[in-house]
């Protein structure tokens, strides 16, 4: 239904005038609303831009050098100005759109009035025109009442008069006219009538409707207009528009590109500190933490001041131990073992809490999660330290007190008099030692460490002036050496001259010892470059034999780098078993052969075979061992598989625990535990040996490949990842239970290695070799558990089998 039809009333007309009116009074308002965002907008701009501008200062900006944070930073303010800027320009188009409200509104006035001047127009006829109809009729009235007088008195006359008369004519006459004037006033009433009727018809049905029709389709554009203005004000106003979105875009962009890997690289490469560290050692986890420790070291070094006065038994970074040391030595040693124990126990612990802690535990959400993670491997690294300085001082105050040994403790008494004298004449006794001993050949020198490895030249030269003279093949051609302690170490190859003398820079002497002598005594710079004064003649220990201490007697077995033989030493009389090392390995490979002689040289126990020394004076270079008269434990269990009892078997069991308990407490990790590794003497007691491959460490990561593995005796971790630790021997332990209870057979036999190391990780075990008493082969599956952390120790493993044979002596008793 539109205008035309429904408002044609008077009421409707002038409902649709107050419609506009209130029309125009909304217009104004809106206009005032946006002159008053325009200017909030205008304002928030500006607060915008100062907010910008605060947050681009930044303090302390060169600090902060290629920092993606401050970039990113930078770029949201950039992006903030702009959105200042962009409230800038809504706030322009806002005051555009009031001024287009108000021509809108000024238009519609206009249509408004237009619209009364149109509608009074076609009224004015009508009301005109019905005014005339009421005048017509109200002349027709008066001329009718006229006319009916006049006729009255005219039949009046006419009665009286008959038809004749001036009278009657007179009479007749007004009669006459009145008549004619009521016809005349009859016509026009009924024409302006008609003209009403035809004026009031078009009015309703043509000029009426046109003109409300036309008002509705002004009225109707009007609002499309004002649609648009408020569509566009609504359009400027919005902050999900593109241009907002855009800016929001390049902020979550910028701020995407923060990355907490990223953000402290320039810094690190800008201010990094390479210590000299690294370029000598390749670094250990450990040892990278230290990465970030200053460069330059502060240096403690002990002030040879201190002592000038009272030499002999106090030298600077050596401890004294005498009989007034040894009990605080042995206390303060205690003391260290009870730390280094309190520090390993807690990092166990703490690597268990890494582990396995629950998320909540660690912290709610990411941050703090990774939060807690960092503090706990910070926790983790200072005990690490903790633990290794510990260790240090552990190790320097037990090497002090072993190299003491059983023997009779020296004295410490303070009777300076004495002191002095000992020293006295252990120079004197030094020099006449170097003067004399010219005529002894070099290698009886006591001061010549023949083949000793540099490794250990390394280990026996501390002090600056520690000096030792070596043997060095180089090319096939055997070179004598001097090794220094020096800022360092330095070690200088003697010259022969072609007159067959030997020097350095200085002048040449006819043997080595005089060269020696002259260098030592007249305290010159061996080169003038290197500085290094002879000082203090390091001795060969007591485990570098002389190879003329030995007699070799009988071959007795073959090994990996030579063969084995019985020998004699010749100081005590004492049998002995001597490894060879063959003349022709590389360096490398005698370095590797000699591993043993430094790892056995430490241990003491019944169940580990005793190294008595090295013989590394001249070539062939040897170990010498406690001779173990069964040899190995292979070939006696299959010589004697017939007489073999079940309780021997549990006893070499027991020992073999007892050698692994021992070497678990050292953290030695054998890694080539087997039957032909182990010795077994006249009492069918086991030894463990062959300790070519151990190492100790409590965790071994092999990098250089797996050559030469003993695939059938290795745990599944330490093949598939290289990872070895205590837990491995005790895979290998289990093999050996099996290899002592099936008196010498091969492991998985039938199967090459590749074949076993499949069937083992899908889950396959040995079946129990022939009379194996069921709580041993409970044992050995224990020893094979796929995961590590679920075989037992040696010591649990040690007390297992001891209590079996408590029971299986009393059962057969
Ligand atoms: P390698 O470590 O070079 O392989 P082994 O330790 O296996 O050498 O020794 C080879 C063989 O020499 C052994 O199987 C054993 O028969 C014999 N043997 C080694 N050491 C001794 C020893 N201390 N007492 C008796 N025999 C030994």
């Amino acid at each position: 239904m539109g205008f035309s039809t429904a408002l044609q009333g008077r009421a409707a007309h002038e409902a649709l005038i107050l419609r506009q009116d209130a029309e125009l009074r909304l217009m104004e308002t809106m206009k005032r609303c946006f002159q008053m965002k325009a200017k909030c907008d205008r304002e928030y701009a500006a607060g915008l831009a100062t907010v910008a501008q605060q947050g681009l200062k930044i303090d302390r900006a060169d600090d902060m050098q290629g920092s993606l944070i401050t970039k990113s930073w930078r770029s949201y303010m950039d992006e903030l100005d702009q959105q200042a800027k962009q409230f800038r320009i809504n706030a322009e188009l806002l005051e555009v759109i009031c001024e287009k409200l108000a021509h809108l509104s000024q238009d519609k006035r206009k249509a408004r009035k237009s619209y009364q001047e149109e509608h009074a127009k076609i009224a004015v006829r009508l009301n005109h025109l019905t005014d005339e109809v009421l005048r017509k009729k109200s002349e027709y009235q008066k001329h009718l009442e006229g006319y009916k007088a006049l006729r009255t008195r005219f039949e009046e006359h006419y009665i009286k008069c008959g038809r004749g008369g001036r009278k009657l004519d007179d009479v007749r006459d007004k009669y006459q006219k009145a008549c004619r004037k009521l016809h005349l006033t009859h016509n026009e009433y009924v024409l302006s009538i008609t003209e009403a009727v035809e004026v009031e018809k078009d009015f309703r049905t043509v000029l009426l409707p046109g003109l409300l029709e036309h008002q509705q389709s002004v009225q109707e554009s009007f609002i499309l207009l004002w649609k648009n203005i408020l569509q566009e004000a609504s359009q400027h106003g919005d902050l999900t528009s593109d241009k907002f979105n855009e800016i929001q875009k390049r902020i979550d962009n910028v701020i995407n590109k923060i990355n907490p890997n990223e953000e402290y690289r320039e810094f690190t490469e800008k201010h990094k500190q390479v210590p000299k560290l690294q370029k000598q050692e390749s670094l250990s986890k450990y040892q990278s933490f230290l990465r970030t420790s200053p460069n330059s070291p502060i240096v403690f070094q002990f002030d040879e001041t201190l002592i000038e006065d009272i030499p002999g038994k106090l030298q600077s970074n050596t401890l004294t131990v005498d009989n007034l040391t040894v009990d605080w030595l042995r206390s303060r040693l205690n003391d260290l073992e009870g730390s280094v124990k309190e520090c390993q126990e807690k990092q166990i612990k703490m690597i268990g809490d890494l582990n396995g802690g629950s998320p909540i535990a660690n912290g709610v959400n990411g941050i703090s999660n990774k939060d807690s993670q960092n503090r706990n491997s910070k926790d983790l690294n200072s005990l690490r330290c903790q633990e290794k300085q510990k260790q240090k001082l552990l190790d320097m105050i037990k090497s002090a007190l072993s190299e003491v040994g059983c023997e009779e403790l020296p004295s410490g008494c303070d009777d300076h008099l004495n002191v002095d004298q000992t020293f006295i004449e252990n120079s004197f006794n030094n020099d006449n030692q170097m003067s004399l001993s010219s005529n002894r050949p070099l290698y009886e020198e006591e001061w010549f460490h023949g083949v000793l490895p540099r490794e250990e030249v390394v280990r026996l030269l501390n002090n600056d002036g520690d000096f030792l003279v070596r043997e060095t093949i180089r090319n096939e051609e055997s070179q004598i050496v001097l090794s220094v302690c020096w800022n360092g170490h330095k070690h200088f190859i003697v010259q022969t001259t072609v007159d067959g003398h030997f020097r350095f820079e200085g002048p040449p002497f006819p043997s080595i010892q005089e060269l020696i002598m002259h260098q030592y005594q007249s305290e010159l710079p061996v080169t003038v470059k290197s500085g290094a004064i002879l000082r203090r003649p390091i001795c060969r220990e007591r485990w570098e034999l002389s190879n003329d201490d030995v007699v070799l007697l009988e071959k007795i077995g073959r090994g990996n780098f030579g063969d084995v033989y019985k020998a004699k030493l010749k100081s005590t009389k004492q049998d002995v078993a001597v490894k060879t090392c063959r003349m022709t390995l590389p360096d490398e490979q005698k370095r590797k052969f000699l591993q043993e002689g430094r790892i056995l040289k430490q241990y003491d126990h019944p169940n580990i075979v005793k190294l008595i020394g090295i013989c590394v004076q001249k070539q062939p270079i040897m170990i010498v061992m406690e001779l173990v008269p069964g040899g190995s434990l292979l070939n006696f269990l299959r010589k004697n598989s017939n007489s073999l009892t079940t309780r021997q078997l549990m006893g070499m069991c027991r020992d073999a625990a007892a050698g692994m308990r021992y070497l678990e407490s050292k953290n030695c990790i054998h890694r080539d535990l087997a039957a032909r590794n182990c010795l077994i003497d006249l009492e069918n007691s086991v030894k463990i040996s062959d300790f070519g491959m151990s190492r100790e460490e409590e965790e071994y990561i092999v990098s250089d490949g797996m050559k030469q593995i003993p695939v059938k005796w290795t745990a599944p971790e330490a093949l598939n990842f290289g990872k070895y630790t205590c837990l491995c021997d005790v895979w290998s332990y289990g093999i050996l239970m099996w290899e002592i209870f099936s008196k010498g057979d091969t492991p998985y036999s039938g199967m090459s290695n590749s074949r076993a190391r499949e069937r083992i990780d899908t889950g396959f075990r040995m079946p129990a070799p022939e009379n194996t008493p069921p709580e041993m082969y409970r044992l050995m599956l224990k020893c094979w558990a796929a995961e590590a952390e679920s075989r037992p120790h040696f010591d649990e493993i040690f007390n297992v089998v001891d209590a079996l044979i408590i029971r299986y002596d009393n059962n057969s008793n």
